[in-house]
Parts: structure tokens; sequence; C-alpha cells
């Protein structure tokens, strides 16, 4: 089944054409990697995907629902109903400074799904000890790692249940150290078969984890394939100076 269908999505800023003629499609269960240098429009791209940015022309399609189709998008209530169904994780974590581990997990389920308190508890510690931060639960933001941070924001993420996981260079902000605990519960995601799409500048684990791999450059999808295409055999020459600059 396909989580979700693009199709020539356009988006521009002022003249700035960002997204040119974007088509791909994620299908159930899919990890895919979207590679390429900064100012590609790899960000943009997913902020189109969760309605953070709204895209000029061309189709947007989630779990069969159109949130855009031929440049329309749908009403609000029906975007809403599409984009609770995922989740994000940002480079810089977003987690509410104010609130403690559990009531950033728990912030969501309340407002959105008022979710009883009981099943809300439940389902958070069993996020925060998958992500191997149980013991952090009472603690505020401000005192967590970087990897923590990421950590916890995925958890949160969790706690929606969604179908599909967007990350936005997830390990980007990370001290080199830290990067590894975080991909690693991508990793388990991924092996639990969560559906995900992810920006990264990890090529070890666009190349180990990620099934599906696009590679953008200046708004376009240049490549796609599997990592042995993208990394073993990339056919654009494009492709392969950004693979030797990178690797
Ligand atoms: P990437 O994530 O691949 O680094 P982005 O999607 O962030 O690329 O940016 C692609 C292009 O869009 C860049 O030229 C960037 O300056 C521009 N851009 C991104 N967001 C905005 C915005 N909100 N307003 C104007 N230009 C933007
Ligand atoms: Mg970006």
């Amino acid at each position: 089944m396909e989580i979700i269908k693009v199709n020539k999505l356009n988006k521009s800023f002022g003249d700035n054409h960002v997204l040119n003629d974007i088509s791909f499609s994620v299908n159930k269960g899919d990890v895919m990697a979207i590679i390429g240098s900064s100012g590609s429009g790899k960000s943009t791209l997913l902020r189109c995907l969760i309605d953070l940015e709204k895209a000029d022309s061309g189709d947007i399609i989630m779990e069969g629902k159109p949130l855009m189709e031929s440049g329309v998008y749908t009403s609000p209530q029906e975007i809403r109903a599409i984009i609770i169904r995922m989740g994000m994780v940002f480079q810089h974590f977003n987690l509410f400074p104010h609130l403690t581990v559990r009531q950033n997990l728990e912030l969501a389920p309340k407002v959105v799904k008022k979710e009883e308190p009981l099943e809300m508890n439940q389902r958070c510690e069993a996020y925060l000890n998958k992500v191997g931060l149980l013991d952090r639960i009472d603690a505020m933001p401000s005192t967590l790692s970087g990897g923590e941070k990421q950590r916890v924001a995925i958890a949160r993420a969790l706690m929606m249940n969604p179908d599909i996981l967007l990350f936005d260079e997830p390990t980007s902000a990370l001290d080199p150290e830290l990067t590894g605990e975080v991909l690693s519960v991508m990793k388990n995601l991924a092996t639990e078969h969560m559906t995900m799409v992810v920006v990264t500048h990890e090529m070890s684990f666009a190349r180990d984890v990620a099934n599906k791999v696009i590679f953008m450059d200046s708004g376009k999808i240049l490549e796609v394939g599997s990592p042995k295409d993208i990394f073993i055999n990339p056919k654009e020459p494009r492709t392969r100076e950004f693979l030797s600059s990178i690797l």
C-alpha cells in the first residue's frame, strides 16, 4: 500500500523554484532516505508533506487521500485528519522547554486525541523505555544531552501512533559521539517496519537501513534507487560528485 504518493510537486519562494516536478512514492514499511546538498529542497519537501508549507502545484496523496490534487488543497478538516497520521522529528528537537519529558510526550495525545490519562501514562512509559530513557521521565529538557533530547522527540512522535515518521536531519545538530544512539533508535524502528522518510547526511544509515534512496539536486530528484544503485552504481555524474564530497 502506498503511504505517500507525490506527483509533479512544485514549490517556489518568490522566483526561487525550490521544488521542481518532484514525483515519488513511499510504500508501507519503506525506509526512504533523501540525500543531497544543502539548499537542494529536502526540508521544503518534508514540510510540504506535513503541510508546514503550501506547495504550488502537483499532487500529494497520503494513504489514498489527497492533501493536494492538481494544485488544489482539500479542506482544513481533511488536512488535519491526514497529517495527524504522520509524525515529524526535526533537527533541533523542538521539545517544549517548560514541560517535563512526560508532559512533552503526553501533550498532543491529551489535547488532540483526548486520550485517557492511564492509557497515556502506560504508552509514555513504554515509548520512553523503547528509546532507553524511562529514567528521565520527570526530567526537564534542558538537563538532557542532545542525543537524549532527540530520542525524547522520537518517543513523542510515536505517542500519536503515526503511520509514517518523517525525519529532517535528526542527527545534524548532535556532537558526533551522540549520533549513534539516535541512529540506533531509528534502526530499531525500521526493524519493526515503521514507514520512514529520512533526510540525512549519515550515508551509513542511508546505505544500511534505507531500502530506497533519493538524491536531490537543485530542487529536482536527480536519481532514485536502492542503496546499491545509488552508492555503488550511481548513474548521474552529480550523484558521484556529491557522494565523493561527503563520504
Ligand atoms: P535543504 O533542506 O535541502 O538544505 P531547503 O528546503 O531548506 O533545502 O531550502 C531550499 C531553498 O529554499 C533554499 O534556497 C532556501 O533558501 C529556500 N527556502 C527555504 N525555506 C524558505 C522560506 N521559508 N522562505 C524563502 N526561501 C526559503
Ligand atoms: Mg534542510
